[in-house]
């Protein structure tokens, strides 16, 4: 089995768990790792590319890109959603690098969402080219949207990207995104002391006007960007404590799939405030997804080096169920990463790489 060892487990063996034996493709029993947690979603990088440089995500140049022939085809991510679905996978998402660089997404949206078994489909995305793909993504079987929006200020949000009129094509793609009918629309802001934590309040009102949810996410040391997530990093407790002073905020029950956020809402307002904190609170017990690289390998947890190629086997005609109920054994009890220091992050550069 290709599966390398995590760090914190160099013999790759991990407490014994409910995981049932394997009968046959995609038939061996629900998808449950050594702790006990149920997985039925799946992030499926589609792309390692982006037409942003996030300052908090990839490095402006330096970064590697998968050769073509590395891809997955969209035919061999359908073949192993194939076998996963069976095996109790409900919900994708497609994410990347910017998943809507590659051609022909709704293609594979609509593969996707013809497998028995799946439910809901999901895309992150930039949304700067969300405008013109956003009707044919809504036909395809997409059912919800996350957009990356890190302020609401034009000159912020081109110097964050790094992609001068960025703003326009993403306000463009949001407009696009409601017209098509993406509801609950969820827009992700990574929170950077000095770039945009004077906005908290700002995007905390939007929620009494619109069905916004919006998701405060901390930052997440990578290699490239130790800088920024050492000298720059804000609470969500923080941005919590700015947002009370606003009024009184009440728990909430968060849009569908909600994942590793915690909500709240100000009293009868439409929209909700999500809280997303891998560094300051460890979500890792929730923890109900695993990832698919754009070059096939089969991720356990966003952190740490584990991960299994599913890219070979699946070329060579072999069964794959094996090899997930093997990256099912060894996931982690939690990801190890340590606020301003890369030591957990696996050697990851760039959360580009494995989509986030
Ligand atoms: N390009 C798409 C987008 O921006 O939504 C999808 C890929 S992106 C890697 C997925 C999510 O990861 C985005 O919400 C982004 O804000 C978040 N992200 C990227 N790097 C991060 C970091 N170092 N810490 C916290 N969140 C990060
Ligand atoms: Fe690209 Fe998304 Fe990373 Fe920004 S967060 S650089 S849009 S992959």
């Amino acid at each position: 089995m290709g599966t390398r060892a995590h760090p914190a487990d160099p013999g790759g063996v991990m407490k014994p768990g409910g995981v049932v034996g394997a009968t046959g493709e995609g038939k061996g029993g629900p998808m449950v790792d050594g702790f006990g947690r149920r997985i039925e979603y799946l992030r499926i990088s589609v792309t390692d590319k982006c037409n942003l440089r996030c300052v908090y995500c990839m490095p402006l140049e330096g970064l590697e890109w998968l050769k073509r022939d590395a891809l997955l085809s969209y035919e061999e991510i359908v073949r192993i959603v194939r076998v996963m679905a069976p095996m109790g996978l409900r919900r994708v998402r497609f994410t990347g690098g910017e998943p809507l660089v590659r051609r022909d997404l709704p293609d594979l949206v609509r593969m996707v969402a013809d497998v028995p078994g799946i439910e809901d489909l999901s895309l992150s995305t930039n949304a700067v080219l969300l405008a013109e793909h956003a009707d044919a993504l809504r036909e395809a079987g997409l059912n919800r949207v996350n957009v990356s929006l890190d302020s609401l200020r034009a000159d912020r949000v081109d110097a964050i990207s790094r992609r001068p009129g960025s703003h326009g094509r993403i306000m463009a793609g949001l407009r696009a995104a409601e017209e098509s009918g993406f509801t609950p629309l969820k827009i992700n802001v990574v929170l950077m002391g000095g770039r945009n934590d004077d906005e908290i309040a700002d995007f905390a009102e939007i929620t009494r006007e619109r069905p916004w949810h919006i998701r405060f996410i901390e930052v997440m040391p990578t290699t490239a960007n130790l800088d920024l997530s050492r000298e720059n990093y804000v609470s969500c407790a923080e941005a919590l404590r700015r947002i009370r002073a606003l009024g009184t905020l009440e728990p909430a029950e968060g849009p569908t799939g909600n994942g590793p956020a915690t909500y709240y809402r100000f009293p009868g307002a439409p929209g909700t405030i999500g809280v997303i904190t891998p560094m300051s609170h460890n979500f890792c017990d929730r923890c109900n997804r695993m990832r698919l690289t754009a070059d096939g390998q089969l991720r356990p947890c966003l952190f740490g080096d584990l991960q299994t190629d599913l890219r070979g086997p699946l070329r060579a005609g072999e069964p794959l169920e094996p090899h997930i109920r093997e990256t099912l054994r060894v996931k982690p009890e939690r990801h190890l990463l340590v606020q301003g220091s890369d030591s957990g992050s696996g050697g990851l550069v760039a959360l580009s790489q494995t989509g986030g």
